[in-house]
């Protein structure tokens, strides 16, 4: 018997469509969407100010969707959706969904890159995902411009985002180099689209996005993100929690409520993508962007912006939590409450901010890229620390142990299964990866569950623990297969695994076990080969990546008779260290 949502949770107002576009389905007030001409501006950068309104924003899409379309010879109703391919590797900017919308008209795909990648990473992904054109922001252009030549992609064929001065340190863009404004004003004098010619199923069918996730194990694959999956989550977003919006509806208002989100979280990411940016926009919400997270200018947007709803990860609440007096300084008074992601909240972290802050409701929520977001999350009148709330609506989850028994009952922990809309296509190009992780129209998530009763009578998921092979830092994915294969490429290094270490600020890092190589001297001292091996990962990857948890020489890496790597055995072979510590 699978679980599904409590009977409080309202059901989704009609079957997500297979039939539109996600840019048909965010401008179309048939579709559910906040009027928009009542909607707040959707985009406003939180250090500058800049904005448009929603009904502009719907023009600049029209508009850059012409201008793409002229420019590549690309039409919205010829060639597969995998012709249309492109990258986006920027911070955040007020173009980056608009630019994703224009995609979506010309049938087209987005794939965002995270910024913080190193050329080698990002050409990994360009590579991976047949991107023909890339979107980039200046202060990104080198690491941008070398990863495109490395993945064949003709420096003609590299475009700019705007983001704000603070950002670009004086400096210009090159002559020539073409931006979204440039490609928005060429698009209004061309003549209109034909409109896209979908049949039932297109939406359910097509990728919308292609996004980087390792899943449950090896390198990170794009995973197939359709039309329908975005649509689907925005729905069951805004049917989950329309009744508490609805209770703060003023009375002789104009129209329904609306509030003023946090757009920090990178947008390259699913949480921020689809959980800020798509269900956010579709309630008529108004996202305040800033490119990257800074602690007082971050504070300031709050108060600058009277910021309703914080969209976190947990490492900016334990920061928070630790800087009472910065808090302080500023007038936080308009936040009502904080949505946490993409990796576990502690529960003494939540306590700790609801001493600060009585008042706000702290929100914890769960999802990964594979369910395009959002699977559960508390409701303000239902809050449980340490717990990740109810199921949305059209979510069916199941548990089953690592016998594959099914767990029917309360606190029988297993590995969390899901049905959803939002389950995506699957990985690209990856036929063993969807053999084993989507299974019978369930997603296998990877990550250890149990359903507990709560003192309010319905039932929550608590993430207890995670079974797959992945660590998150600051929520940022890291693949051990990946740090792996890397640190093999090591002289002195002949095998090696990747395990989490918990870390206070982070959540979690890196740590490597290395056996080393039969050619290292014994003179060498262990601490200097150590710091070599994690310079030797420094100058390569990302810094999120970097293995801050240490490098452990010992003499065998534990393995199963098939070659698998005991990890389990190594984290509490980790474990029991830090306990005697
Ligand atoms: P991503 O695809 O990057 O969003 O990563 C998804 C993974 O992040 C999940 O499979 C979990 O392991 C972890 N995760 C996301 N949200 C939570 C949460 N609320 N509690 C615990 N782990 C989480």
């Amino acid at each position: 018997m699978p679980f599904y949502p409590p009977s409080w949770v309202p059901k989704l107002p009609f079957d997500p469509p297979d039939h539109i576009s996600i840019e048909h389905f965010m401008f179309d007030e048939n579709y559910g969407r906040h009027p928009l001409g009542y909607s707040k501006s959707p985009f406003t950068c939180g250090l500058s100010g800049k904005h448009y309104s929603a009904l502009d924003v719907k023009e600049r899409v029209d508009f850059l969707a012409r201008g793409l379309a002229h420019a590549f010879g690309w039409k919205p109703n010829e060639g597969s959706e995998y012709d249309k391919v492109i990258g986006v590797f920027s911070v955040n900017t007020l173009d980056t969904l608009p630019l994703a919308w224009a995609t979506h008209r010309l049938g087209g795909i987005q794939s965002p890159a995270n910024a913080a990648y190193s050329a080698a990473e990002l050409e990994y992904q360009l590579t991976n995902s047949g991107t023909k054109i890339l979107f980039t922001c200046l202060p990104l252009l080198s690491v941008a411009q070398e990863a495109a030549k490395k993945a064949g992609i003709p420096e003609d064929r590299i475009y700019l985002l705007e983001v704000p001065k603070a950002l670009t340190g004086g400096k210009e863009a090159p002559k020539g180099m073409k931006t979204v404004d440039d490609f928005i004003r060429e698009g209004s004098k061309l003549p209109r689209l034909e409109p896209l010619n979908w049949d039932s199923g297109d939406g359910a069918n097509k990728t919308a996005f292609l996004c980087y996730s390792s899943g449950t194990s090896g390198l990170p694959k794009g995973v197939m993100i359709s039309h329908r999956n975005v649509i689907a989550n925005t729905l069951q977003i805004a049917a989950y929690e329309k009744g508490y919006r609805d209770t703060k509806i003023q009375p002789g208002t104009q129209s329904d409520y609306t509030e003023n989100a946090l757009g920090l979280l990178p947008m390259s990411h699913i949480y921020g993508l689809v959980v800020i940016c798509h269900a956010s926009v579709y309630r008529g919400d108004g996202v305040i962007v800033l490119p990257k997270f800074e602690f007082t200018s971050y504070l300031q947007a709050i108060q600058t912006y009277k910021i309703n709803s914080l969209f976190l990860v947990p490492p900016i609440i334990i920061l928070m939590t630790k800087n009472k007096e910065t808090l302080a300084k500023y007038d936080l008074s308009s936040v009502w409450s904080i949505f946490t992601g993409a990796a576990p909240l502690g529960k003494e972290t939540a306590e700790d901010l609801q001493a600060i802050f009585p008042s706000w409701a702290i929100r914890q929520g769960y999802g990964l890229t594979e369910t395009c977001t959002v699977v559960c999350s508390s409701s303000p009148a239902d809050i449980w620390f340490g717990s990740s709330g109810s199921l949305l609506p059209g979510i069916e989850a199941r548990i089953v142990t690592i016998e594959g028994a099914e767990v029917t009952g309360y606190d029988q922990p297993g590995e969390l299964l899901v049905k959803s809309p939002s389950v995506v296509l699957g990985y690209l190009n990856n036929d063993k990866a969807n053999k084993e992780t989507f299974q019978d129209g369930y997603m296998r998530t990877g990550d250890e569950a149990v359903i507990r009763k709560a003192p309010s009578g319905h039932e929550h998921v608590f993430i207890v623990d995670r079974i797959k092979e992945l660590i998150k830092v600051k929520g940022h994915q890291v693949a051990p297969a990946e740090l792996e294969a890397h640190l093999l490429t090591h002289p002195a290094v002949n095998d090696c695994a990747v395990i989490q270490v918990p870390d206070d600020r982070a959540g979690e890092v890196p740590k490597a076990f290395v056996v080393k190589s039969p050619s290292v001297g014994l003179e060498e001292s262990d601490r200097m080969l150590a710091r070599q091996i994690q310079r030797h990962v420094e100058e390569h990857k990302a810094k999120y990546k970097w293995i801050t948890g240490g490098v452990e020489f010992i003499d065998e890496i534990p393995k199963s008779p098939s070659g698998k790597i005991l990890r389990r055995f190594l984290r509490d072979k980790e474990k029991e260290s830090r306990r005697a510590k």
